[in-house]
């Protein structure tokens, strides 16, 4: 079998993984320039692993299977150094949490760090560049996958694949959009988006929660009816700016070596919403949009807790110095951007969460806007024969480990099938 596999990120390094030493030829096309550059795959910033039933995406994978994956990254480490812990195995803090109101969220985690990931990444695809049945094309932008009789054909080359496996995560919702023009058949489901802000706070109002679990994940059902969740928590961390093709939102990260005196992580509103709605992306990249407009081009606001629990534009900070650049941010109101059921629903967690940990809802602890995770289509596999799609993009998956397991298992199903 000759496979196309689009993309080289999380999705497809598992399903390369599997599908290496069955003798399949594998062509894989990437946009970037090479493996150095830093725009490729999704598995370049913190490196957070996970093994959870509850998080991660939407669809079950074995536990053991999750293992084998973060094994699989953490033997491609140099010197196999990694932080590690638990969330919610400990029943008293499960308690504390839940008696409040939280939903808890259980799992193991393993953090290689940011500094480390460049590595990671280097080392796999040299093991997979020495097989004879790989091979690497590197400054492919595709734009379009088209089947033939029983063949399929990337952009406008003459060449067949027996299978295109799209494994382009977000930033290939381009080539996404093309291929659904053509196959609106493939659309499951499209109407979720995540939205919110990354709150930054000192590492000692957090310091007992981030030695017990690092990450600590918990849902939470506000007061408006919205689901309110707490993500990527990066203890001693840095929030940071991600561009998107036409706005800016804001992200968090930490490193294995170089530590900050804040901890910051993500608090977001799903928001689902019904028919006639069918453009979440749309929604949220407006609200990320009227953000930018306010911040000034390529920043994001940055606001005191205090402020943007009463409206009011910040001018000074107080005691927290923010971890991101000042080039990257304007001192501002997240209120005039965001509606009030979203802000509503935010200061509810917020303020909840105080009475878990004191401290939480200090009035000059920091509020970063836009933060956005948007979902991708939901995609129909079952449909098309020779036409796979794995990881992010399909919609499944929102991890590197579900999106490894996804590439993975995919792989598996191929084989068993051919
Ligand atoms: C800032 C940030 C931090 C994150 N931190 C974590 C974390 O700590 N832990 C965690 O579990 N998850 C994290 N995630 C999510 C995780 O990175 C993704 O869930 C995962 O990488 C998805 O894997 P994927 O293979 O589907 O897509 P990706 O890993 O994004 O790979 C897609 C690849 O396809 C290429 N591509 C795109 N379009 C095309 C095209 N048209 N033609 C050719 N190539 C194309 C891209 O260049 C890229 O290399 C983070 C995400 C971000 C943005």
């Amino acid at each position: 079998m000759k496979i196309a596999v689009i993309g080289f990120g999380a999705a497809a390094i598992g399903f390369i993984e599997r599908m290496k030493t069955e003798g399949h030829e594998i062509v894989v096309f990437e946009k970037s320039k090479d493996i150095y550059s830093s725009s490729i795959s999704g598995i370049r910033a913190d490196g957070k692993l996970f093994v959870s039933s509850e998080m991660g995406g939407d669809m079950h994978i074995d536990l053991a299977l999750q293992k084998k994956l973060v094994d699989f990254y953490i033997d491609n480490t140099e010197d196999k150094q990694v932080e590690t812990g638990q969330s919610f195995t400990n029943s008293n803090y499960f308690k504390k949490f839940y008696e409040k109101g939280f939903l808890p969220v259980s799992s193991d985690f393993y953090h290689l760090g940011t500094d480390q990931l460049k590595m990671v990444l280097y080392n796999i695809y040299e093991n997979f560049k020495n097989f004879k049945n790989i091979s690497f094309r590197f400054e492919e932008n595709i734009q379009s996958v088209n089947i033939k009789d029983d063949k399929c054909y990337v952009n406008e080359y003459d060449e067949a694949f027996d299978k295109v496996v799209v494994a382009v995560g977000r930033s290939g919702h381009k080539l996404i959009g093309s291929i659904l023009k053509n196959h609106p058949e493939l659309i499951l489901d499209n109407t979720k988006v995540d939205l919110g802000i990354r709150y930054e706070v000192p590492n000692h109002i957090v310091d007992e929660i981030n030695k017990e679990m690092y990450e600590f994940k918990v849902k939470y059902k506000s007061k408006t009816g919205y689901m309110v969740r707490s993500f990527c928590n990066n203890p001693s961390g840095f929030v940071v700016t991600e561009n998107y093709d036409d706005f800016v939102t804001v992200n968090g990260h930490a490193k294995m070596k170089d530590k900050s005196r804040n901890t910051n992580f993500a608090i977001l509103v799903t928001i689902q919403l019904t028919e006639p709605f069918n453009n979440p992306i749309g929604y949220g990249s407006h609200i990320a949009k009227l953000s930018n407009l306010l911040a000034g081009k390529g920043k994001v606001i940055l606001q005191t807790y205090d402020h943007f629990k009463n409206s009011k534009r910040t001018k000074n900070l107080y005691r927290i110095q923010p971890t991101m650049p000042e080039s990257q941010y304007i001192l501002g109101d997240i209120n005039l951007a965001f509606p009030r059921r979203i802000i509503e629903s935010i200061i509810d967690f917020i303020e909840t969460l105080n009475e878990v940990i004191p401290g939480i809802a200090y009035p000059d602890n920091l509020v970063y806007a836009p933060e956005i995770k948007f979902y991708s289509n939901l995609l129909d596999n079952e449909k098309l024969l020779n036409l796979k799609f794995i990881g992010d993009c399909s919609g499944y998956t929102r991890s590197i480990i579900y999106a490894t397991a996804h590439g993975y298992l995919m792989a598996e199903e191929i084989l068993k099938k051919d």
